[in-house]
């Protein structure tokens, strides 16, 4: 049985306090402690020396955990371990990538490359979806148109003469 202490710290138990014909002998003595590593109640036998942890393995890792805070202090006082904060130097590196590969085929820049792309286009609008896709007729109408256009500016003579002479090879 676990008897506290009574009010005012009175060892005698408070509901015969009014009579003084009863006299009440309390005696205390430990029952259970806690151990100092896991807290679970450790009981007494009532012989020697309380035990201060319930087990040799709380004993054990109480045992370590004291060695390893003496270690660090150690360690600390011989200036081997520092206490400052960690500091990180941080080096910076930038890989510049290479611009893309330009993977969009270069225009032509000859005029036998011109006639191959010219021929491409009239084939895939004869055979291909360019064909069906009527939307995108008049752009190239237009295009085409201006392509005649600077053809006729740029030939001496101009647009009529470049007519006749290309009608006559037709013949
Ligand atoms: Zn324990």
């Amino acid at each position: 049985m676990t008897i506290g202490p009574g009010r005012n710290g009175d060892p005698k138990l408070p509901e015969h306090d009014d009579d003084p014909a009863v006299e009440i002998r309390v005696e205390r003595r430990l029952d259970s402690r806690t151990c100092a590593w896991c807290r679970n109640p450790v009981p007494y036998s009532g012989r020697g020396r309380p035990p201060t942890y319930c087990s040799k393995s709380c004993r054990n890792r109480a045992w370590e955990v004291r060695s390893a805070e003496a270690r660090l202090r150690r360690d600390i006082a011989a200036d081997v371990l520092r206490t400052e904060p960690v500091r990180e130097v941080i080096r910076e590196t930038r890989f510049i990538a290479a611009p893309p590969e330009d993977t969009e085929p270069l225009a032509p820049a000859t005029a036998r490359a011109w006639l191959a792309e010219l021929e491409e286009l009239a084939r895939q609008v004869r055979e291909g979806e360019l064909g069906r896709q009527h939307w995108h007729h008049i752009k190239l109408y237009t295009a085409l148109i201006d392509v005649v256009v600077e053809l006729g500016d740029a030939y001496p003579g101009g647009l009529a003469y470049l007519e006749r002479e290309a009608a006559k090879r037709r013949r």
